[in-house]
């Protein structure tokens, strides 16, 4: 039986694919760029070609790094950026237009519309999700009314729509599978997550015809072969990648959670077999399909978490590395209380306010760089809170424990104050690569190398759990100042 897998991550600045061995060890690694194009204020585009370019590349590196045959590999697991939207001619292979990332906000007025025509609840209860142009619907129809080539490839029924996982294995498949799987349908919002299927009403709202959507398979599934590498591989598994690392992170239980800290920050919660519809500005999502039953999760997304070490490091140019901030920290003057509201690009979630924008607030002459990057590194700790709070709102169960990983969590200050104001424990696994570590536990279960997700959850190991050192009463204080500095900011009230 052949004994490895391969995972492909294709995320939003690279894509990375790594050979797990049977103990789902890593063999080998390899990574590349992905270039960036910003044609205009707001629009944020990838060249679906290179997109592809990049998953053959890294993945041959690294099946030849291993040293092993393509024979040993005993299927392809694939977890990617979300949203992201590519629409292409069935009988060419050419895309219509470039892949329009889930960053890109040249939709933003058509949502607005979208609201004021009072669709906001009924998208809700079917989708899950809150009207925004993060989500793929709105750029589908963007490229449908802006490009002439799209609409002649629709007349004569050549037209496809797939989101980065579909266009992947399309290519990998060479055109034989048009697929996706129900995590990522879940963030097209034209997807009923009640009923697992197609919304026709929602798609009647954005005019986009069904002939173009993918067929949705489960997490685990048959989604077609690929000869590319050499020998004919099973395509096996598949999830978004915020869902991926929720399976990375064996979040199968109801109430477990994970929370990634990147760029940005990601927290998901499993909910279990039933949907509840957000009252708290969150999303409902699905968090994997497997064998036919939908687990759900409510998920909270953090626009700048590592970002603000950015940002200090590459605007303001007061450090030279991300590493430098942990000893930085160590080193601030206690007695300043700063609070730095990172709203660059507004708040997301629970606030959802494009408007907003960052602002460092309790300065005196004597704060200096260790206070600004204690009170960056704190207000990830602070937006965590203001989710976990949401969270605990909408799912009724009271938060103790949240597994963590993503590149800040190398930052064990971070992790202590998180800890602290959250008054609840964080886990730091042993393999922090979650999410390609996801997809190759689903292309395990579709092989056969493992049995079932219970296997996963024996193989989680913790490498350092972080408990709470603050007294409630010392959180409750700072996190009123924080509620204070993000209500100077706010210019939408949305926060229920
Ligand atoms: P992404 O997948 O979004 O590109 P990563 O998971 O690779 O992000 O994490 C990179 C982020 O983590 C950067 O924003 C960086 O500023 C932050 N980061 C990396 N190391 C540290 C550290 N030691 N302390 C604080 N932040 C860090």
């Amino acid at each position: 039986m052949s004994k490895y897998i391969l995972s492909i991550d294709q995320g939003t600045t690279s894509t990375r694919s790594i050979v797990f061995n049977n103990k789902f060890e890593i063999v080998s690694f390899d990574q590349i760029e992905l270039k960036q194009y910003f044609p205009k204020d707001g629009c944020v585009e990838h060249d679906p070609k290179e997109i592809f370019e990049t998953v053959l590349k890294t993945s041959k590196n690294a099946i030849k790094k291993s040293n092993i045959r393509p024979t040993d590999i005993s299927a392809i697991g694939i977890t990617n950026q979300r949203e992201t939207t590519v629409l292409w001619d069935k009988e060419t292979g050419e895309p219509v237009y470039k892949a329009i990332v889930w960053q890109d906000r040249r939709t933003v007025n058509y949502c607005k519309e979208l609201q004021k025509k009072g669709y906001t609840k009924k998208i809700q209860k079917i989708t899950g999700l809150v009207i925004d142009s993060y989500f793929s619907a709105t750029k589908i129809k963007w490229i449908i009314d802006n490009i002439e080539s799209s609409k002649k490839l629709l007349k004569e029924n050549r037209l496809l729509f797939g989101t980065i996982d579909t266009w992947i294995l399309w290519k990998l498949t060479e055109g034989r599978s048009h697929y996706t799987e129900a995590t990522n349908a879940s963030r097209t919002m034209l997807y009923d997550i009640t009923k697992n299927s197609w919304s026709k009403s929602l798609l009647k709202i954005f005019n986009i015809p069904a002939s173009i959507l993918p067929m949705v398979k489960d997490s685990v599934d048959e989604f077609g072969y690929t000869t590319i590498f050499g020998s004919k591989i099973k395509i096996g598994g598949i999830a978004g990648d915020q869902q991926a690392a929720t399976i990375g992170q064996a979040c199968f239980e109801p109430g477990s959670i994970k929370s990634t800290y990147g760029t940005g920050c990601f927290m998901i919660m499993n909910i279990g077999k039933n949907i509840k519809i957000s009252k708290n500005n969150l999303l409902t999502t699905i968090a994997y399909r497997i064998k036919g039953k939908t687990t759900y999760a409510l998920e909270g997304s953090i626009f700048i978490a590592g970002a603000a070490i950015q940002w200090l490091r590459d605007s303001l140019k007061v450090i030279s590395s991300a590493e430098e901030t942990e000893d930085l920290y160590k080193s601030n003057d206690k007695s300043q209380q700063i609070y730095f509201v990172p709203a660059f690009v507004g708040l997301g979630a629970p606030y959802w306010d494009g408007e907003a924008r960052g602002a460092i607030f309790g300065m005196t002459r004597n704060t200096g760089v260790s206070e600004l990057v204690k009170s960056a590194i704190d207000s990830v700790a602070y937006q965590t809170k203001d989710l976990i709070i949401s969270m605990e709102k909408d799912s009724g169960i009271k938060i103790n424990k949240i597994k963590v990983d993503g590149g800040m969590v190398k930052n064990e200050q971070f992790l202590q104050f998180l800890s602290n104001i959250l008054l609840s424990e964080c886990d730091r696994p042993k393999i922090t690569e979650t999410t390609s570590l996801g997809a190759a536990y689903l292309a395990g279960l579709s092989s056969g190398m493992l049995g079932s997700t219970k296997e996963i959850s024996k193989k989680w190991q913790s490498q350092k759990l972080f408990k709470p050192k603050l007294h409630k009463k010392e959180v409750k204080y700072l996190y009123q100042g924080w509620l204070k500095a993000v209500n100077k900011i706010i210019v939408k009230k949305n926060r229920k």
